[in-house]
């Protein structure tokens, strides 16, 4: 039984690991080593950020070579700066993020990091360097502490706190019988999508990497949730290259450029005042829509309160 009982034990902890893992994309692809679709150059060096300017340069790409995703897309995120990727379901936004990770490697063009192609560097390091807000948050199911610790194990208690107040969650935990010492996920303490959010916040906040990707939620937050998580998003982001890619409009309207993505080509960019007065611009139609959904869903609300 003891014998039996160590294996056992061994493949729950892996089947944890990688269930868990999915929380976290880099922890992920170290886990499952399923960098089978691309290696490391032999002399391939560690990245070294010294601003974090990320260029796209005339990328091309495609999962199935018959059916090209993006067709020779430009972009610089200068160091600090923020720009947002918008534009229809498909258009390949996810996949710009993908290839950032190194994921995937370019089929044509070349993607570099303070003039580093991606190619030529470590993916460990690259990995290290690039933090991810992910859509869809899951907790390790252990306590608070421990998943925003996460972002950077050597953390104090102080500079989880801390972490927690930057990203809004800190009156949250304070509600909590035991604070930061309590257990979430699947058998301990439920919290809504907002609050998971928040904690995914609070570890890269810990984390503090050069480069943040947010992929932003696509679920429909209440208009309260959505500033507090705008304001935390806001924190994490500042003084950091970042890459948003945005569903809801209403959170790119600071970013420095907004590239609008349609059939693997940039079809409109610019800051957020320049394309909405483009006419029948794409931009400015998705604001419009967006608009639209927002005022039906607050009558709706309304509708709902009176009843
Ligand atoms: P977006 O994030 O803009 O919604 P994605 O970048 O996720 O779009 O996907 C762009 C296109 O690539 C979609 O048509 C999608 O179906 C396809 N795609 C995404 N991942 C894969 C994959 N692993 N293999 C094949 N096709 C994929
Ligand atoms: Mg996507």
């Amino acid at each position: 039984l003891m014998q039996l009982s160590i294996p056992l034990n061994f493949i729950g902890f892996i089947y944890r690991e990688i269930r868990q893992g999915l929380t976290d994309i880099e922890q992920m692809f170290d886990l499952l080593d399923v960098d089978a679709e691309v290696q490391d150059a032999p002399d391939a060096q560690p990245l070294v950020i010294e601003n974090g300017n990320i260029k796209f340069n005339d990328v091309y790409f495609a999962y199935d070579e018959n059916r090209p995703i993006l067709k020779g897309i430009s972009f610089e995120v200068p160091a600090g700066k923020s720009v947002a990727i918008v534009g229809p379901s498909g258009a390949g936004k996810s996949t710009l993020s993908r290839l950032l990770f190194r994921f995937y490697d370019v089929q044509k063009g070349a993607i570099t990091i303070d003039g580093h192609d991606l190619r030529d560097v470590t993916q460990k390091s690259l990995r290290a360097a690039i933090g991810m807000v992910p859509q869809d948050t899951v907790l390790f199911n252990d306590t608070l502490a421990y998943n925003i610790r996460y972002g950077r194990p050597d953390a104090s208690q102080e500079e989880i706190e801390k972490a927690a107040e930057l990203a809004q969650i800190g009156n949250f935990v304070r509600t909590v019988p035991d604070g930061f010492n309590a257990m979430v996920g699947e058998r301990g303490l439920k919290l809504s999508g907002g609050e998971k959010q928040r904690v995914a916040i609070a570890r890269t906040i810990l984390k503090a990497p050069p480069i943040l990707i947010l992929d932003e939620a696509t679920s429909a937050l209440d208009t309260a949730t959505e500033q507090e998580i705008q304001d935390s998003l806001d924190e994490v982001s500042k003084g950091r290259t970042t890459l948003v890619i945005a569903h809801r409009l209403s959170t790119v309207i600071k970013c420095d450029e907004i590239i609008v993505l349609r059939d693997g080509l940039i079809a409109e960019r610019g800051r957020h005042a320049e394309l909405m007065k483009l006419k029948d611009g794409l931009y400015a139609k998705m604001w419009e829509r967006q608009m639209e959904a927002t005022e039906a869903e607050q009558r709706l609300r309304k509708a709902q309160e009176a009843d």
